[in-house]
């Protein structure tokens, strides 16, 4: 085993190496209960408070498949242009790990539900690289040990460990890609884009809220390097349960750097499982990968063989929703905007909300502004989601017409979204309660022209000779007097009407 802390430049290594990927991403489905058992799956419960004997896998207990799980796993297959299995069994993978009460977790091994399928997915330029499906599987997670004592939290180091179940049995989806060639440098662009389209592609077919932050959306890298020219695939490393899109970007150029210093020393490259640390952005050895036969599979005595019928298949298939990549290509043509800008749209999480603020009635143009402007950067001062942000697609669609009949300018506009987000109301509460409107009353915005004019009157002498671009400087005067309450291009017409000048 070659050990190396160097890395080669990125560049360096894709001049001699091309990198070959496997994605396995594991998605923890939104059903009511367990996979096997009726204990709910509700998040932030005592622990342990949500098992039974089955999830527990006490003695004689005996599980029953969920059927909304088996439903969500097949618009999974379907909506990746997958194969559903006629007749599929559940197979046992034998291993003992603490978090893992049964000593096995019940998964499918070679009669997996769905199977050969691809996705489409487009990257930063628009360009459409298409990943193909292995498989998606139905199995359970685990529960969830936290290690006390330690310094990072991990059980290095630490004194003792506490157990929840609370998580065990809970369906997951486990989608395996085949092995991702012909990516070359843009390796790392397209692992991030292919899950991003994936979270997508969940989140529209309802089946998983698909937050990776929450866990609910994992992700594990494989990668490995063969020479440039060459076919065969060299030795993969997987780098386990990557939890963010930045992180899986990251975990693959490290990666492809890491596995190419090895290579360029004359070493082997182990196969082996890894953590990626976030803050450093690289990679640490785990365990040494078991093979397959190491977990003595074998189908699941205690359940019935899952045979969906064509004609329900078929109904799943009827019901798919638009997959969100021609969704985006319609919205991008409907707000007429460009790939970059759709790009950036998708990646602010901002697609949902500015349609919802669409239908409340603003303009495209306007939804985009607040929802891309004021308020991502909210979300991103507050570390949130969009939608997470306390202001409902209405309220914004509320703000907009308020800019859109005159009575708030941009300006008063972001004190109103700063008073819904403080909770001060809807915005028509927000403009009563902080007074906040444009001064529209002639006589009031006169006499603070002529105020203004009085008090610069080299600024008005030049005006009147001809200098109409100095008016900017009594316009300014106004809206300081007004406290920005004015609106500024109706005070530049009154100076200029008052000092007998053309606009
Ligand atoms: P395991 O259970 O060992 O993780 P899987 O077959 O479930 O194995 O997943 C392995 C993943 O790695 C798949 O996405 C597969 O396409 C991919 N893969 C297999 N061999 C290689 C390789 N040499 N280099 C990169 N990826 C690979
Ligand atoms: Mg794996
Ligand atoms: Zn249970």
């Amino acid at each position: 085993m070659t050990v190396t802390d160097e890395l080669v430049s990125y560049e360096d290594a894709l001049e001699s190496y091309d990198p070959v990927m496997g994605l396995e991403v594991h998605v923890e489905l939104g059903t009511k209960t367990k996979m096997f058992c009726c204990c709910s799956t509700s998040l932030g419960a005592e622990p342990n408070s949500q098992t039974c004997p089955t999830c527990l896998g006490l003695p004689g207990s005996l599980p029953v498949v969920n059927a909304t799980g088996v439903e969500s796993a097949i618009k999974i297959g379907l909506a990746l242009n997958c194969e559903i299995a006629e007749w599929c069994r559940f197979a046992r993978k034998n291993y003992f790990y603490p978090d893992m009460p049964k000593n096995f977790q019940t998964s499918q091994y070679d009669e997996p539900i769905a199977f050969n399928g691809y996705l489409d997915v487009a990257l930063e330029d628009g360009e459409i690289f298409r990943v193909e499906i292995e498989r998606a599987h139905m199995e359970e997670d685990t529960g969830k040990s936290t290690h006390i004592g330690g310094a990072t939290g991990r059980i290095h180091g630490a004194s003792h460990s506490l157990l929840d179940y609370n998580r065990a049995g809970i369906p997951l989806i486990e989608i395996v890609t085949k092995p991702i060639v012909g990516a070359g440098a843009r390796a790392p662009e397209v692992a991030k884009a292919y899950v991003t389209e994936l979270r997508e592609l969940i989140r529209a077919l309802g089946v998983s809220e698909a937050r990776m932050e929450m866990g609910q959306m994992r992700c594990d890298v494989n990668l490995s390097l063969r020479p440039n020219g060459t076919e065969t695939f060299g030795t993969r490393s997987e780098t386990k349960n990557v939890n963010s899109l930045r992180s899986v970007e990251r975990a693959v150029r490290f990666e492809i750097q890491r596995h190419a210093a090895v290579l360029d020393s004359g070493g082997t490259v182990v196969q082996e499982t890894r953590h990626f640390n976030e803050d450093t952005g690289s990679t640490t050895s785990g365990r040494i990968k078991e093979e397959a036969e190491d977990y003595r599979y074998f189908p699941e005595p205690d359940l019935v063989p899952i045979a969906p019928e064509r004609a329900w298949v078929e109904e799943l298939r009827a019901a798919l929703p638009e997959l969100p990549r021609v969704r985006r290509q319609r919205l991008k043509a409907e707000w007429g905007i460009s790939d970059h800008e759709m790009q950036s749209v998708l990646n602010a999480g901002a697609i949902d909300p500015i349609v919802a603020t669409i239908d409340a009635g603003a303009p495209a143009d306007q939804a985009r502004k607040w929802w891309m402007g004021e308020l991502a950067r909210r979300a991103n001062e507050d570390d949130v989601e969009l939608s997470a942000l306390p202001i409902t697609p209405e309220q914004v669609a509320r703000v907009c017409a308020l800019v859109a009949e005159g009575s708030l300018n941009d300006k008063l506009a972001r004190q109103v979204i700063e008073g819904v987000l403080a909770g001060e109301g809807d915005p028509d509460q927000v403009v009563d309660k902080r007074g906040l409107a444009v001064v529209s009353d002639e006589g009031a915005l006169g006499a603070a022209v002529d105020e203004a004019i009085a008090a610069n009157p080299g600024v008005a002498d030049k005006i009147r000779g001809g200098k109409v671009a100095a008016a900017g400087a009594l316009v300014g005067a106004v809206m300081k007097a007004t406290r920005g309450q004015a609106d500024a291009a109706r005070v530049r017409e009154l100076i200029l009407e008052k000092l007998g000048v053309q606009g």
